[in-house]
């Protein structure tokens, strides 16, 4: 676990969060300060700090995080509608949270995709 880290702690489930899906490797919440109708963060319960610590074995974890956020798109009802998946990685990348996630952004027109 990460120390201090708000995602490891919610993971832990020392601080509340609503967490609308988890497995063995990922946990699902939705975005404390929602960019959309729909936004959600898909996270592995490891602490990854960025998408720096990606090398090629941890390939498969990030195929199923990817995997995890079609399906909640599905669940959501995004999927006919579409959606964005995306990270941000660093301080010019916008990452403010040390634990690495996907946000899955959707439900209103998504524009600005290059910021
Ligand atoms: P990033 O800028 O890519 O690191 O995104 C961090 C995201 O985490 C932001 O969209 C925040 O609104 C969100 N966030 C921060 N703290 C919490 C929390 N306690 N519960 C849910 N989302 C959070
Ligand atoms: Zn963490």
């Amino acid at each position: 676990m990460g120390e201090e880290c708000v995602f490891c702690e919610i993971i832990a489930g020392k601080i509340p969060s609503d967490i609308v899906y988890q497995d063995d490797k990922a946990v699902v919440i939705r975005d404390i300060n929602p960019q959309a109708p729909i936004h959600l963060l898909v996270m592995p319960r490891e602490h990854i700090p960025s998408l720096a610590q990606i090398g090629s074995d941890r390939k498969d974890l990030i195929g199923h995080l990817i995997y995890v956020a079609n399906e909640m798109a599905s669940r959501e009802g995004l999927v006919q509608r579409g959606y964005r998946v995306s990270v941000n990685y660093g301080r010019e990348g916008g990452q403010l949270v040390p634990h690495i996630h996907f946000h899955l952004l959707g439900g209103r027109q998504l524009s600005g995709a290059l910021g």
